[in-house]
């Protein structure tokens, strides 16, 4: 295709539009990707909820099962600590075998790691390793850890001190808590990290009683060792449960323990079993499903939108199509030519161009004769004669009933313009077959005006190929007349012809074929 005819072809002016479908598509994806990305956020933050919730459980879970422990510690002490025999044999009268057999009561049937009997005068007077037992008499001020529980514990025993007749008892146990009555919690027992239980020795039928004073302890412990952590976890199944002394990483699930100044011994720590994102097979569904709904909606809509846009582009440029063409013969309308013919005239002087003005000659006779529709038929084939004989080189424009114009831009030299102008009226010519009426035989008068040699204006160029063009039809029709060869306008090209009269004689008439 020609620059030209590139140029005055219609080209889809609403392009723009085209973009409306890319802009839906693209919102659509975009929304998507918004709500996919807002809920994965959601399922982020909902998951990390839930996991330090389930952490929280599970700590709250440890700490019920170490009490729960220490509790039952604590009872299986009273066994010992609360009987008249033990406030005789280790209170009143401290007796090493009555202490041997107490203690090693608590290891054979109880397991208890560490036992002690503290006077109430602050001494260790026995003390055990597993079933090996030491009597002795040991300050326990020497063991500051110790002389803190054993304070701890006088005071709770104080808080429990009841009168009876010739001394001390106790008041009853049945159905108190143990932390009530006895201490229990973590320390460090021989640089050991462990759980214990601290009770006074207590009466429990008041055949003896107590005397006047501090108590006299049974400290049980357990250390915190692999047995311990076993013993817990069969009742936990936590996964990796442990026990360190350094602080473990914030997200890690643990449990601190501290001794009774709330100094850290250290941690109990296990891999949570909820850390699994529980919430992702719940909120993944949801994503997909939502996107795939969403995807659906909005690429519907967009679809929709793009389907009416096209309509809309294909309507508006069959109006425009409309509005710039004839609609009998398809060719470009006098409103198209008037814009060819201002653009064109806006790049003279470089690109020449000639206007060529053709007019059937005696073309009623064909109406008269064969009727509309007829005339109709040879105007159509007029057109198609014309834009063939012009081909690619210019426009053809049917500007009235019988009349057509061309801007001509391949060549406005004389000669060829001659041999153009020869050819459109010869063509022209040829008679046409109406239906099996018989047929119409017609001329065309063609009138030429060069730019910017005749005129350099679009109403100067239409005068002067119209002149040319009543030249030829007051010759005689059927020929051609170029304004030049008629008429001297060279001094001022901008004015139309003053007089039609005159006539140079270079009309050329062509021969009917
Ligand atoms: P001349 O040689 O002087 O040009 O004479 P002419 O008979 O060709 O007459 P003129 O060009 O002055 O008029 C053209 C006629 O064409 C006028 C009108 O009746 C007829 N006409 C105009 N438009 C149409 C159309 O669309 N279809 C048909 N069939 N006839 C038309
Ligand atoms: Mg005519």
């Amino acid at each position: 295709m020609t620059e030209f005819r590139r140029r005055y072809s219609d080209q889809p002016v609403t392009v723009a539009r085209q973009h409306i479908s890319r802009l839906a598509f693209l919102l659509a994806g975009l929304l998507i990707a918004v709500t996919s990305a807002s809920l994965l956020f959601v399922g982020f933050i909902a998951s990390q909820a839930s996991t330090e919730q389930a952490i929280a459980n599970e700590q709250r879970l440890f700490r019920n099962t170490l009490a729960d422990r220490m509790r039952v510690l604590v009872r299986e002490q009273i066994t010992v600590a609360s009987s008249d025999n033990s406030v005789a044999g280790l209170v009143l009268n401290f007796n090493a075998n009555y202490a041997y057999k107490a203690i090693d009561t608590l290891w054979s049937d109880y397991r208890h790691s560490k036992v002690m009997v503290i006077s109430g005068d602050g001494h260790v007077l026995a003390e055990s390793f597993e079933h090996y037992t030491h009597i002795l008499k040991r300050p326990i001020a020497e063991t500051p850890e110790l002389a803190i529980l054993f304070e701890k514990t006088k005071d709770l025993f104080e808080k429990n001190r009841v009168r009876v007749p010739e001394g001390y008892g106790h008041r009853s146990l049945q159905g108190v808590n143990p932390d009530e009555y006895a201490l229990m919690g973590f320390t460090e027992i021989d640089g050991r990290p462990a759980m214990f239980g601290a009770v006074p020795v207590i009466p429990d039928d008041y055949e003896n009683v107590l005397p006047d004073g501090p108590p006299t302890v049974i400290l049980s412990a357990h250390y915190i060792d692999e047995t311990l952590l076993r013993q817990v976890n069969a009742q936990l199944n936590f996964a990796s449960l442990k026990f360190v002394t350094d602080a473990p990483a914030d997200s890690a699930a643990f449990h601190m323990i501290a001794n009774p100044d709330e100094e850290s011994i250290g941690f109990f720590t296990w891999d949570s079993q909820t850390i699994g994102n529980a919430i992702w097979p719940t909120i993944i569904p949801v994503i997909v499903l939502l996107s795939i709904s969403l995807a659906a909606l909005a690429f519907g809509i967009a679809w929709r939108i793009g389907q009416l846009t096209s309509s809309l582009q294909a309507s508006e440029q069959q109006n425009r199509h409309l509005a710039l063409h004839d609609t009998l013969t398809g060719l470009a309308n006098r409103l198209q030519f008037n814009r060819v013919l201002a653009t064109s005239v806006k790049s003279l002087p470089e690109k020449q161009f000639a206007v060529i003005h053709c007019d059937l000659d005696k073309f009623k006779a064909v109406n008269d004769t064969f009727g509309h529709a007829a005339g109709d038929l040879v105007i159509k084939t007029m057109a198609g004669r014309l834009k063939k004989v012009i081909g690619q080189e210019g426009l053809v424009c049917r500007v009235g009933g019988d009349e057509f114009m061309i801007i001509y831009r391949k060549t406005t030299d004389r000669e060829n313009l001659h041999k153009l102008s020869t050819e459109l009226v010869e063509t022209a010519q040829t008679p046409i077959a109406i239906r099996d009426e018989g047929e119409a035989t017609i001329g065309l008068s063609v009138g030429i005006a060069v730019a910017p040699e005749d005129g350099s204006t679009t109403e100067s160029l239409v005068a002067r190929s119209d002149a040319a063009l009543y030249k030829s039809k007051k010759l005689g029709r059927n020929r051609y007349s170029l304004f030049s060869d008629f008429f001297d306008n060279k001094g001022d090209p901008e004015e139309p012809p003053l007089s039609l009269e005159d006539p140079k004689p270079q009309a050329r008439a062509v021969k009917a074929g």
